[in-house]
């Protein structure tokens, strides 16, 4: 090159990106990132597409995300909340229906959709490392039994909760909890549009839930602190209720304790995190799907646009409010819940069930503007998780 001759601008299409981790945040990145126009592979450590059929509940803002095909994984829709606690009740009805979607149709799904953009998928390739080359990263991975180096511009772990790829680039390791779930009969008196809410504060400092995937069955699940203890807990719930397991689901999945920032500089490489591995799950009520989707369509914008992107900066404020209720749920006692079932009058119940829960900062206010003694309540909890007592 002579001198002052300015070095020419990588064409983007050239630039390849890794995608580590071919589930839900993956592979929606991956389409986003290849529709964007940029060359992208998916690396994904099981030897084929086969995700083993569990049922994920979503807000409706999942239709406005998904495209077609996706949308296709809907198998059920809930169209009221019945919460729980101490004998007491509270009922919503929602304006736009909850969703119930089917995780192994939605994962082939995405899987076409990413590949329909232009992305390439490998399978049976675990990534192992990761470290810096003269014009990117190098990857190391296992793919068949062999050891390769893969190269690549930025690399997007999307490698779930115990993310390998956020390990081998500095990251800290996400806090996590157990989620203990069982497949039941749907019990006589629950219909099947309906999800059922327990706060039983001796048991968890989450909640029980029942959420119909069919007239027929239903997914009784709780989220604890201790993986031995929510067992424990879990198995009496289910006695006490007279549900008999017909299938156990569990996993210990990422709290959010404040955001985890996406993206790292390893030499001239950038590494981004989407999804469970950079805990984007509202930690409210810990469902993960449609704040990973936010967190993939961020990190896109972000490869796409030079670093920028709206979609990050709206889903750290929404994730920060979710952790704010948390915190002011998360020391509630008995008298607490009691308390905050007796306060869902008739309006504040209508403002439940018109803003959904991926709204947070909308609902929250709406909620409180209409029952200001919830805000009370609130810090009355908020001062519990520090250790003072009312
Ligand atoms: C039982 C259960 C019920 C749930 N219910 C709900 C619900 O109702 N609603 C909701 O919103 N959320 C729910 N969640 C949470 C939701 O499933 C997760 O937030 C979401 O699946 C996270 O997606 P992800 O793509 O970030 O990570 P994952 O789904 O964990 O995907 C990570 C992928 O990376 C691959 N991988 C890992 N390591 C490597 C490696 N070294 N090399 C290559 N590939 C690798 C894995 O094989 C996997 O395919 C539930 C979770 C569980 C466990």
């Amino acid at each position: 090159m002579q001198n002052g001759e300015k070095r020419p601008r990588a064409v983007p299409s050239d630039r390849e990106i890794i995608v580590v981790g071919g589930s839900a945040a993956g592979l929606f990145t991956a389409a986003s990132v290849a529709r964007g126009g940029r060359r992208v592979r998916v690396l994904e450590s099981k030897p084929q597409l086969e995700p083993a059929p569990r049922t994920l509940i979503v807000t409706d803002h999942f239709r406005s995300q998904m495209g077609a095909s996706a949308r296709e994984s809907i198998i059920n829709e809930i169209r009221r909340f019945e919460l729980f606690t101490d004998g007491r009740s509270a009922h919503i009805a929602l304006t736009r229906p909850d969703l119930v979607i089917e995780r192994s149709r939605l994962i082939p799904a995405l899987a076409r959709e990413a590949q329909q953009a232009g992305a390439a998928l490998s399978f049976d390739t675990r990534f192992l490392g990761i470290g810096p080359n003269a014009r990117g990263l190098r990857v190391a991975v296992e793919s068949g039994g062999k050891r390769e180096e893969l190269h690549a511009d930025s690399v997007v772990g999307a490698d779930g909760a115990a993310s390998r790829v956020a390990r081998a680039s500095g990251w800290p390791p996400v806090e996590t909890v157990p989620l203990v779930q069982a497949i039941v009969r749907l019990p006589k008196d629950c219909p099947p549009d309906t999800t059922r809410v327990w706060f039983v504060p001796d048991d968890t400092p989450y909640f029980y839930w029942l959420i119909p995937e069919s007239p027929e069955r239903g997914a009784l699940g709780v989220i604890g602190e201790h993986g031995r203890d929510t067992k424990r807990s879990f198995e009496r719930f289910l006695e006490k209720k007279q549900l008999e397991p017909l299938e156990w689901q569990g996993a210990r999945i990422p709290v959010y304790r404040g955001w985890v920032p996406v993206r790292r500089r390893i030499g001239n490489g950038e590494v981004y995190l989407v999804g469970d591995a950079a805990a984007q799950v509202k930690v409210s009520t810990v469902g993960g799907i449609v704040t990973g989707f936010r967190g993939a369509l961020g990190v896109a914008q972000a490869l796409l646009h030079d670093g920028k992107s709206h979609e990050l900066g709206a889903l750290r404020r929404e994730l920060g409010t979710h952790w704010l209720i948390r915190r002011a749920l998360h020391h509630f006692r008995q008298r607490d819940y009691s308390q905050l079932v007796d306060l869902l009058d008739a309006s504040t119940r209508q403002s439940l069930g018109e803003i959904n829960r991926d709204e947070s900062t909308r609902l929250l206010w709406n909620v409180v503007s209409r029952q200001p003694r919830l805000v009370l309540l609130g810090l009355r909890g908020l001062l519990m998780g520090k250790g003072i007592k009312s």
